[in-house]
């Protein structure tokens, strides 16, 4: 071919391996196949009616026109208000940017901080997305693994090493991203205590599944000492509040990196929609009990989940405190030979799953988990025993045949 109109920043850009696996599980099912997906990361629930109900009330109020490049006023109080009712902090408005999802936030905001060359601490496993927002940023994420005999938490020496003089920023999410581990305060403190020592460096905290946390609370290292700042508060609606496809996230942080998240945000997209912006702000200023139920259902999901899960030969899991994955290490399943064809990683494990089990989930790899695989427990219980049933019945036939 003499012509490629495709960049290099894309051509070396991965494709989101939970979005991949999605598709994958779709155009399976369009062909007829019986395929059950755990590989997307979303609830099962609707939106909640209270807050529909005032997304049609801001289609029927025409608010259909450009909003404020920030956020409409309104969602921007509603935002603070919550942030001081949840996490006690005080944020005025000029702190605070809407965007579409907190994908974009993120991606504003690493447009918005990174130099060429700057590396940022990831605590592995990470969320897919993190890795390749920083390198399209030109940033160079410095991955800091903690596996599951350390409950998947770096600690805070494996971070103090890992800080070096091109060191910019430290992104993580707790309750975290495949892994469902949560960070206690004496670890947020310990971690604390390392960065105090490092005042140039920017704290991401990205707290999308605060709401979904089942054994501890939520604790946000903005709120911890000579931490509010230093840190920029990750935030959104897809989660807790099953928001998914209306995209509407925001990050809080120092006036001036909002003011240069704002500047992308005026070039790239503008503000987030109209719509969905009314919407959230039902949602935020709705009590936290109106979406209680959701957390109990994933609860009750995720201790029957767990059960099953660790009743299966070679998975090695962690019960999670906290969002909506399981995130077991299948490095014994790793070593496999299924009729002729090699098990070497957890690609091909899950490749292998999706064609002999009919069940979809996302390969550790695409989280700097190589031995680990990602289960997300967002379905019905009937569905989710289904799951296992069938990964088991291949797992124990490969057993069976020794
Ligand atoms: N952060 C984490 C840890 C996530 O799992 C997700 C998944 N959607 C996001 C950010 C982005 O969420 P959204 O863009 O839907 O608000
Ligand atoms: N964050 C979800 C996941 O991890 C949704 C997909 C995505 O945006 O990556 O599956």
């Amino acid at each position: 071919m003499d012509r490629n109109f495709v960049a290099k920043r894309v051509e070396t850009m991965n494709e989101s391996e939970t979005l991949a696996m999605a598709r994958k599980s779709r155009e399976l099912k369009a062909q007829g196949k019986d395929i059950i997906s755990l590989s997307l990361g979303e609830p099962d629930f609707d939106t909640p009616d209270f807050i529909k109900e005032a997304g049609i009330s801001a289609i029927q109020d025409n608010h259909s026109h450009y909003t404020p490049v920030q956020g409409y006023a309104d969602l921007l109080d509603a935002i603070a208000l919550k942030l001081k009712r949840d996490q006690g902090l005080d944020y005025s408005p000029k702190q605070i940017i809407a965007s579409n999802g907190a994908k974009q936030s993120i991606a504003n905001l690493c447009l918005a901080v990174l130099n060429p060359g700057d590396e940022v601490l990831v605590p592995a496993p990470y969320w897919v997305s993190y890795r390749e927002i920083i390198r399209l940023a030109g940033g160079i994420a410095v991955e800091l693994k903690a596996g599951h005999e350390q409950d998947f938490k770096v600690s805070a020496a494996q971070l103090e090493q890992a800080i070096g003089p091109k060191t910019k920023m430290l992104i993580f999410s707790s309750p975290c991203n495949p892994t469902g581990a949560m960070m206690c305060s004496s670890e947020l403190l310990e971690w604390t205590a390392v960065l105090s020592k490092h005042p140039s460096i920017l704290v991401v905290s990205d707290e999308i599944y605060e709401h979904i946390a089942f054994d501890q609370p939520h604790l946000s290292i903005a709120t911890f000492p000579g931490m509010f700042h230093r840190t920029v508060i990750v935030n959104g609606m897809s989660k807790g509040f099953a928001m998914t496809g209306w995209r509407l996230g925001y990050l809080a942080g120092p006036v001036d990196v909002v003011d240069a998240c704002l500047k992308i945000q005026g070039q790239l997209t503008s503000a987030p929609s109209s719509i969905a912006q009314k919407a959230a702000i039902a949602g935020l200023l709705a009590n936290p009990a109106s979406i209680q139920y959701m957390v109990d259902a994933f609860k009750i999901r995720r201790d029957k989940m767990a059960a099953a899960v660790k009743d299966i030969p070679g998975f090695v899991l962690t019960v999670p405190p906290g969002a909506f994955y399981l995130f077991p290490d299948i490095s014994e399943c790793l070593t496999w030979n299924w009729a002729g064809k090699s098990v070497k990683d957890a690609q091909d494990f899950c490749s292998l799953m999706l064609e002999e089990a009919g069940v979809a989930m996302v390969p550790g790899d695409a989280f700097g988990a190589p031995g680990c695989v990602r289960l997300s427990y967002a379905a019905d219980w009937s569905i989710l025993e289904d799951a296992v049933q069938r990964i088991k019945r291949v797992i124990e036939h490969h057993y069976a045949l020794g």
